[in-house]
């Protein structure tokens, strides 16, 4: 982390963005659970509404055989005046029929009867082709006697209601239990396939027959009325196609669930089915049917509000703005390292030579020293030391000192080329030099010596040659018990004294170590 800065900056922001996401993220799916629960309010709410519609409607069959009950001579006049005003007022109602029960015997009386109101009338049924044909022999029938409203469904007249296997089902039913009966969904002529359609059988009785075998005798025929369930449902809650909800009401009377209306194409991409809800109804004269629906996205959208976004926003833009601090300060800390690092370089640099300067050199001792002491290696310095140099200052002037002080440093620097070695600038125009794990120190001073004698430096006051020379003191010690640092300075020193003595420019070794 100390040593990428940068990198824990990105992990840290990274770490931000993950937590931003995954609040935003929580607080939108907190969101769509009450999306949906509203949603499911509303759709048990319209449930309700198209529940109470059906009912109504079955109501209305149910008052219209009340009327027949206390008028049991039917005529075709009478059948009108009572369904004409209920049919104008119920969309939902597309038709309602009148039919007896007739027994075999009777059938050719009830075609003649029938004929004076509709000329040729036959008792009918399906033939395999969907065609109608006159019934086969069977020992009872219930055709269709009247219908309103006529001329839509005259077809319909003479019609025997016991020929399909579905409806005698739902006849035999009614007449047995004396309730309503709805039969499954059946496709109606003229209406999209969208909305199916079914039949309500209610059961006619002489009287009010309340056991099964008096419901038997006393029956007589059935009042019969078509419904639209597409009616019903816009009747209660009028969704249209381009609606943001899919309402579908499907029968699971049978094993095969059968949709009997949708409002909508349910197939639309625009339906979210992970929303969808089911519920049920209570039974609609003996079947069995539920409410299926969907949200569209636009449903959901609108109900959106802005938290995550403006969360996931925020924290992004405040995770940014810290990081840009974050990198502001990582560029100040760079440039103050730098300052530092130059400082530092300064505080051990000589200005003039370049040279590590007296303070770097025993810092550099001192460590070298330790070193040599664990390792027991031998450490060696050289002592060097311009011959005359105040009377070439006297003469050239103190900036061509300096010149030749330079000088002499570039000489020195590429003669210790080692780079474990330290070249210093001891004081004035000494110079030092530290080799540690070095047995040939005195090659090294010589090769110094002979290499500032051969720059020549012109120097015209040196009392022992024309050019400038050093003196040089060698001193290589082991660190032991008996052995300091302090010796290997002072001989050092001595030895440096001595080539003065010796007459300049000569390297002199130290004594040999005790
Ligand atoms: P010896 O041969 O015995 O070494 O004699 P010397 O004249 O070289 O020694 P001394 O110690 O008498 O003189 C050293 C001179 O070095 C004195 C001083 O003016 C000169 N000096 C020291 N530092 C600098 C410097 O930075 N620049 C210049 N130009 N001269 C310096
Ligand atoms: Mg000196
Ligand atoms: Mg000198």
């Amino acid at each position: 982390m100390k040593r990428h800065p940068l990198l824990a900056i990105i992990l840290l922001a990274l770490i931000g963005l993950g937590i931003c996401a995954a609040l935003s993220r929580s607080l939108y799916n907190e969101e769509t659970k009450s999306i949906a629960s509203q949603f499911q309010g509303d759709i048990q709410q319209a449930a309700a509404v198209f529940e109470r519609e059906v009912l109504l409607n079955l109501e209305v069959l149910h008052a219209l055989k009340a009327a027949m009950d206390i008028m049991p001579g039917m005529h075709s006049d009478r059948f009108r005046t009572l369904s004409e005003g209920i049919l104008d007022r119920s969309p939902a109602i597309m038709a309602f029929a009148w039919a007896p029960v007739i027994e075999r015997d009777s059938l050719r009386g009830f075609e003649r009867v029938q004929q004076r109101l509709v000329p040729g009338l036959r008792v009918t049924e399906r033939n395999e082709d969907e065609q109608l044909v006159p019934v086969s022999d069977r020992p009872w029938y219930v055709p269709v006697q009247f219908i309103e409203p006529l001329d839509k469904n005259l077809a319909a007249m003479g019609f025997d209601l016991a020929s399909e296997s579905l409806r005698l089902a739902a006849l035999e039913t009614a007449r047995d239990t004396g309730r309503l009966v709805a039969t499954a969904g059946i496709k109606l002529v003229q209406e999209p396939d969208t909305q199916q359609g079914f039949l309500v059988f209610a059961p006619l009785y002489r009287g009010h027959p309340d056991t099964f075998e008096r419901r038997q005798s006393t029956h007589y025929g059935y009042l019969n009325g078509v419904f639209r369930v597409g009616e019903l449902a816009n009747q209660a809650i009028g969704l249209g196609e381009t609606s943001s909800l899919l309402f579908q009401v499907v029968d699971i009377s049978d094993p095969e669930p059968n949709v009997l209306y949708s409002n909508a194409d349910p197939e639309d991409p625009r339906w979210v089915s992970e929303l969808g809800f089911q519920t049920p109804l209570s039974d609609v004269a003996g079947r069995a049917w539920r409410i299926e629906a969907m949200p569209s996205q636009t449903y959901i959208d609108r109900r959106r509000g802005y938290l995550p976004a403006l969360v996931m926003v925020s924290g992004g833009l405040f995770i940014a703005l810290l990081v840009i601090y974050a990198l502001i300060n990582l560029h100040r800390n760079r440039l103050l390292n730098e300052a530092k690092d130059k400082l530092e370089k300064m505080s051990l640099t000589d200005g003039l030579t370049n040279l590590a300067n007296r303070r770097h050199f025993d810092q550099f001792l001192e460590h070298e020293w330790g070193r040599a002491k664990r390792l027991s290696t031998p450490l060696a310095l050289i002592m060097l030391d311009i011959d005359y140099f105040k009377p070439f200052n006297d003469h050239y002037g103190h900036p061509a000192g300096d010149e030749c002080l330079r000088e002499v440093a570039r000489i020195l620097q590429g003669v210790v080329r080692r780079p474990t070695d330290l070249l210093a600038r001891y004081g004035g125009e000494e110079f030092a030099i530290v080799l540690p794990d070095t047995d040939n120190a005195a090659q090294v001073a010589e090769a110094c010596r002979a290499a500032v004698e051969a720059a020549k430096i012109e120097h015209k006051l040196s009392e022992i040659r024309s050019v400038v020379t050093v003196s040089v003191g060698v001193c290589a010690r082991t660190p032991g018990p008996t052995t300091s640092l302090e010796e290997l300075k002072e001989q050092a020193d001595a030895a440096l004294y001595r080539a003065k003595d010796a007459g300049r420019n000569i390297v002199v070794l130290c004594e040999p170590g005790r």
